[in-house]
């Protein structure tokens, strides 16, 4: 039995539950990926629900896209490719949309998303503090702005050596810690300090399974089941927990999640009595393609209000990396070669999985533009991959771009500020992408 429901987004087998399981891929194979149903043709599927009822939020138009910034990013792209161009400009205007919640009491920067020290420096000028998860970044950190006070810089790693705790606390900066081996193991350098403390509320979130940073499965986080011991031995540490931290996952968009999170914290929070400060993470998604609606600030915001309305006793604290970041970022690379081969044409860049690993490492899209043709219709189909010795070397597929696309075209994969040069390596000895900044405000 199938049937294709009146809102023509859903297609419905039936069938017994015992093959399901192993149905779905070879549906999925048959259906989508040979292209047998024409899940990207508009003319046959029309619009969303959403768009028919308007009520979809359209994405903001991207910096890159104004002609003289194009013009910039082509004469960089002149020098030398792979490179990743960040524009400042876009970064601030993200920070001030946060910087406008009134709920958040004090914002943070996560950079591990990009510590570029262009982009630590504007954030820190924005009032922001910085996030740090190892002594390289907080190393980062103080070399690019040694004046910064040490009280506006987090220090919350995770599994890290005894050496770089030593280090934080040597630097003055605040310590959050995710278990009570720790204190355990070396009573002496937890002894008499002030320091936050990681909870795993039992359940976490995002866009990926790999993103998920709660519950069970997951590393992080100090589970509520032992938030009593930990008090315990703090007590007899003269260890004092002024904050409560909590990170779930990447790329949430309920705002339910948030509100829930809140509540659960102060919770713990007063049962620990000492803490004025409760630290939800970071998180806040980026509409990566069209189907992604942008994320709904102003309804977070009043979530935000709403719960902390309910527990005034505490300061709100955010530390997001990808939201400020993401879409102030873009990766330039140039097409190597196209090739037709059993059907599939493919577009090969000079940058490879080593430049931007996220689609390799979550399946993440990423919106892929070719610069020098960007006012051509976008009448091919492409994957687009890199030149990196793996299968899993693909940014994309299906990809709409101008039947032109031809070798020495400059290629723009977009939304790339976050996660892309940071998590970037020299596999098969594929040199580093170069890094540049335009500040045109
Ligand atoms: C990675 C990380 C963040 C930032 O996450 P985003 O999804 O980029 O906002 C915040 N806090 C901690 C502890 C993290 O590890």
């Amino acid at each position: 039995l199938i049937s294709q429901s009146s809102n023509d987004l859903n297609l419905t087998f039936v069938m017994d539950e015992a093959v399901a399981d192993g149905m779905l891929p070879k549906l999925h194979e048959a259906l989508i990926d040979s292209g047998a149903m024409p899940v990207y043709e508009t003319r046959v599927f029309g619009p969303r629900w959403r768009e028919i009822n308007g009520n979809v939020r359209p994405r903001p138009m991207p910096w890159w896209r104004a002609a003289e910034r194009r013009t910039a990013l082509r004469a960089l792209a002149a020098q030398d490719t792979p490179r990743y161009v960040y524009h400042l400009p876009t970064v601030r205007e993200r920070a001030r949309a946060l910087n406008a919640i009134a709920a958040i009491d004090r914002r943070y920067y996560a950079i591990k998303a990009n510590s570029h020290p262009a982009i630590l420096r504007a954030l820190v000028e924005q009032g922001f503090g910085l996030e740090c998860v190892s002594l390289g970044e907080l190393q980062r950190v103080f070399e690019t702005l040694p004046e910064l006070d040490p009280e506006r810089v987090l220090f919350t790693p995770n599994f890290a050596p005894i050496h770089e705790y030593e280090s934080a606390f040597a630097r003055g900066v605040t310590v959050t810690v995710d278990n009570v081996e720790l204190l355990r193991r070396w009573p002496e350098v937890f002894r008499g300090r002030a320091l936050w403390l990681r909870i795993d509320l039992g359940h976490g979130d995002g866009h990926h399974q790999k993103v998920n940073t709660g519950g069970k499965d997951a590393k992080f986080g100090l589970s509520a089941q032992r938030v009593d011991e930990f008090v315990q031995r703090a007590r007899e540490l003269d260890v004092r927990i002024t904050g409560l931290h909590a990170h779930l996952g990447s790329g949430i968009e309920t705002v339910g999640h948030w509100k829930l999170m809140v509540d659960e914290m102060a919770g713990f929070a007063r049962r620990i009595g000492s803490v004025g400060i409760l630290d939800i993470g970071g998180g806040l998604p980026i509409a990566y393609s069209d189907d992604d609606e942008p994320f709904d600030l102003d309804a977070w915001a009043q979530g935000l209000a709403d719960i902390k309305a309910v527990h005034p006793a505490f300061q709100l604290a955010i530390e997001p990396g990808r939201f400020l970041v993401a879409e102030a970022g873009v990766l330039l690379a140039r097409a190597t070669q196209v090739v037709e081969k059993d059907g599939v044409r493919r577009v090969g860049l000079d940058a490879g999985m080593n430049a931007l690993i996220r689609p390799a490492l979550y399946d993440a899209w990423h919106d892929i533009h070719n610069l020098d043709r960007l006012d051509a219709q976008r009448d091919g189909e492409y994957e687009v991959v890199g030149p990196i010795c793996e299968s899993s070397d693909v940014f994309g597929q299906r990809v709409k771009l101008p039947s032109a696309t031809a070798p020495g075209d400059v290629m723009l994969i977009a939304d790339a500020g976050a996660y892309g040069r940071s998590m970037s390596s020299e596999y098969n000895l594929r040199a580093l992408p170069a890094e540049d900044v335009i500040d045109d405000e």
